[in-house]
């Protein structure tokens, strides 16, 4: 299936190394193999190659014959990637390949994320670092561990590690755009403290389910409205529990996988006397009409499905699952703010990502972001302001820095007239609403490098609908070799 797909791709190296490490489980925190791979692959091309503790990878090219005194480039990306699937697909991500197929113009996998968030940077690397006719300067390929769940790998890039005073990023996802800014981050999670009580009488216990949003990622596609399976699943208990005059009980909410991803499915379970099971009925499937209506452009296969379940544990008490509900529809979710210097771009936004139901609690994971400092943090006080109504437990991560934008950047100036050159328009010059590896980089190596960042195009990054457009990778490869060229 692989083999076919990319049958007759250009440039072929590309896609033959693409095909090898989608044969790698490689999701995030599982990159050993894959930089067991790069670094066999790297020394079998003769090419000095170095590791550090967390796993970060740096494979050194000597510059061209007279093009030693050039600025060194350190061309990077990374080498982990999202496991999202649906529901219906068998795919163990710590063993199993990524299968994909050819849907005309785009490569796409079989209901699991593609990989190609980050797998065509390093797939490019690879086929860059192979190549002998191209001429450049001296050459550092960083691959980095962990960009997805954590930024891990640049967080942990020691001063030195790499020494270029130019660095190209090829993780951005809009061929013809030039990235040159991006949005800081921290995740804010809230425990919420809940007592059990034993269910007593004549019960029906009955899942409820959230499912068919589109969901994505939750920087890039935050601006896009889709709707968040948490939000639709609170809404639906609360009209449940409006029907059935409070008399539902809440054994447990799940939804949500990871903190970068707006939740496409989610699934509670409640207890209801006997005589209410209907009226559940009737509440579901008004809200599932609703909802249609509310989100028929962005989310038209949305459902909200009632199934009997198993037997009932004890369940929240009133008073947790008030708390719950509550703190769940008052928590905010999606953009708070556009940017007002450069258009289009989510200067602030949040999303509602996971909710767990545990021993200790429901926990609740969210996720901010924003290219201002401060308004990341007025908006993950926001978040910790409605946990603590409910009395919850906060816990924020450490974050990480923005990317501020220079238009004045001499990279960004030899991008442009590289484009130009090449394909006879002007590139777009863009920040992005997500957390790329440039500024903690920059940071860590104490500043100064000229940053630009690119790749190809890819739609539904972070879902299982993930697609790669053919035609952008090629154009994407040759903009990169042409750059890399002209900066020597
Ligand atoms: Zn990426």
């Amino acid at each position: 299936m692989n083999e076919d797909a990319i049958q007759g791709l250009r440039p072929e190296r590309v896609w033959h190394y693409f095909k090898e490490i989608s044969a790698i489980p490689r999701g995030s925190k599982n990159e050993k193999a894959v930089l067991e791979y790069i670094k066999k692959t790297a020394a079998a091309m003769g090419l000095k190659v170095k590791q550090d503790k967390v796993g970060n990878v740096v494979v050194s090219k000597p510059a061209s014959p007279g093009k030693e005194n050039s600025t060194t480039v350190v061309l990077q990306v990374h080498t982990d990637m999202v496991c999202e699937k649906n529901r219906d697909v068998q795919h163990d991500f710590l063993k199993d390949g990524i299968k994909f197929h050819r849907e005309g113009n785009y490569i796409k996998a079989e209901g699991t994320t593609l990989g190609s968030d980050d797998g065509i940077g390093v797939a490019s690397l690879l086929s860059l670092l192979e190549d002998k006719s191209l001429v450049h300067g001296p050459i550092e390929g960083l691959f980095t561990i962990d960009e997805e769940t954590g930024l891990t790998g640049a967080n942990h890039i020691e001063p030195g590690f790499i020494t270029g005073k130019i660095m190209m990023n090829l993780d951005s996802e809009e061929e013809g755009v030039l990235y040159i800014g991006c949005a800081g981050g921290l995740d804010t999670t809230i425990t919420i403290p809940v007592k059990r009580k034993a269910v007593t009488g004549k019960n029906s216990v009955l899942n409820v389910m959230i499912r068919g949003l589109k969901g994505g990622h939750s920087g890039v596609d935050i601006h896009l409205g889709r709707a968040n399976a948490i939000k639709l699943m609170t809404r639906t208990l609360l009209a449940i529990d409006a029907k059935t005059k409070i008399k539902m009980r809440l054994v447990s909410i799940e939804g949500g996988s990871k903190h970068n991803a707006i939740p496409r499915e989610a699934e509670a379970v409640i207890v209801v006397p006997v005589a209410d099971e209907a009226k559940v009925q009737n509440a579901a499937a008004e809200c599932e009409q609703m909802f249609r209506n509310a989100f028929a452009s962005t989310d038209p296969d949305v459902k909200v499905l009632v199934e009997k379940g198993k037997k009932a544990k004890p369940a929240f008490d009133d008073k947790s699952k008030a708390a719950v509900l509550d703190a769940l529809n008052a928590f905010p979710h999606g953009v708070i703010r556009m940017s007002s210097d450069i258009p289009d771009l989510v200067e602030t936004s949040t999303n509602l990502a996971v909710v767990k139901t545990s021993a200790a609690g429901v926990t609740v994971v969210t996720s901010q972001r924003s290219s201002i400092e401060s308004e990341k943090e007025m908006i993950a006080a926001h978040v910790a302001s409605v946990g603590k109504l409910a009395g919850g437990k906060i816990k924020p991560s450490d974050g990480y820095p923005g990317w501020q934008p220079n238009v004045n950047s001499a990279v960004l100036g030899k991008g442009k007239e590289v484009y130009r050159n090449l394909y006879g328009k002007e590139p777009e010059v863009k920040a992005i609403h997500a957390g790329l590896e440039c500024g903690i980089i920059n940071d860590r190596v104490g500043g100064g490098v000229d940053t630009i960042s690119f790749g190809p195009t890819i739609i539904g990054p972070h879902s299982p609908d993930e697609r790669v457009a053919v035609d952008s990778v090629e154009k994407f490869y040759k903009y990169l070799t042409e750059i890399v060229k002209s900066v020597a």
